[in-house]
């Protein structure tokens, strides 16, 4: 465990959707380390299992605190026994982070032959599951009155275009929609809802995007990504905003899209 690192999430409940990888891995693994009892929620069972196998493993005091669950977030039923998961296993949740996402297939496909069938399922994962996500979430979090914590994962493309398939960058449009509104319905209440807008990340989902190896995608964001010298922006950074609004430090932090991004959208250029 972190111990030398003062522990900003101690106790707190967290389940972080799309955990098996990437992103929302690096999260698990951060927020886990910063003390709080955390609930990976993929589709991806072996990888989620391994994780939270790997982080119990290592750090044997608090094995008990962290927990793979299977859940696809197109589903409401799986969302809402996730969530209901953690209250009993927990005993309430103070963070859900609404982080699953995926690009979809035939990314570079112009407009004109893309498929009603692949925008629908990617604004069911993005959008729907992110939605379904801040809901049950809500249902909790309101009647505890403990407050907590709303993310969910937008990206940069809510800022710049040229980056993405329509289908992608209006599904993060709307996820950055639904911020703002639960940021209004649920201030009241103690909650606090952002997003956090990440540049390009040399995750699996990139690899998949633009059929490159990690290595390669480096190499490519260091020279053309950032305007920070031989920045990548890596999962971990990401992972480093998400305990920032999730923790007391960010606590009159409500209603943003935190870009992330390495400088990326201040050079006003695609990488492509
Ligand atoms: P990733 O592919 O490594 O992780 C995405 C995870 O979501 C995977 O573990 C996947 O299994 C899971 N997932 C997909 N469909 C799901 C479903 N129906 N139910 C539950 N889980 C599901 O990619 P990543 O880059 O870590 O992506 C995480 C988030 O970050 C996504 O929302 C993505 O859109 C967003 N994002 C990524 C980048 C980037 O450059 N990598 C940039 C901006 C935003």
């Amino acid at each position: 465990m972190a111990s030398s690192v003062a522990k900003r999430l101690g106790g707190k409940v967290a389940i972080i959707t799309g955990g098996a990888s990437g992103i929302g891995a690096a999260t698990a693994k951060l927020f886990f380390q910063h003390g709080a009892k955390v609930i990976i929620a993929d589709i991806q069972d072996q990888l989620g299992v391994s994780l939270s196998k790997s982080l119990a493993n290592h750090y044997p005091a608090a094995a008990n605190n962290i927990h793979y669950t299977h859940c696809d977030v197109t589903s409401e039923p799986h969302v809402e026994n996730l969530v209901d998961f953690a209250v009993s296993k927990f005993g309430n949740l103070d963070i859900m982070y609404n982080n699953a996402g995926i690009i979809g297939d035939h990314e570079r496909l112009p407009a004109q032959d893309s498929s009603t069938k692949d925008f629908k399922r990617v604004m069911d994962v993005n959008l729907l599951g992110a939605f379904l996500g801040a809901k049950h979430a809500a249902r909790v979090m309101v009647p505890a009155k403990r407050g907590g914590v709303i993310l969910f994962t937008s990206s940069i493309v809510t800022v710049v275009g040229g980056l993405a398939k329509p289908a992608y960058s209006a599904s993060k449009h709307a996820v950055v929609g639904i911020m703002r509104e639960l940021c209004m319905e649920l201030g009241e209440h103690g909650i606090r809802v952002n997003c956090i807008a990440p540049g390009p990340v040399p995750t699996e989902m990139m690899k998949e995007h633009f059929k490159i190896e990690r290595e390669v995608a480096e190499e490519l964001l260091k020279s053309k990504a950032a305007v920070l010298k031989d920045t990548v922006v890596k999962e971990e950074d990401i992972a480093e905003a998400a305990v920032y609004l999730s923790s007391d430090e960010g606590k009159v932090v409500s209603g943003v899209n935190l870009v992330v991004d390495g400088g990326f959208i201040s050079v006003n250029t695609t990488f492509a």
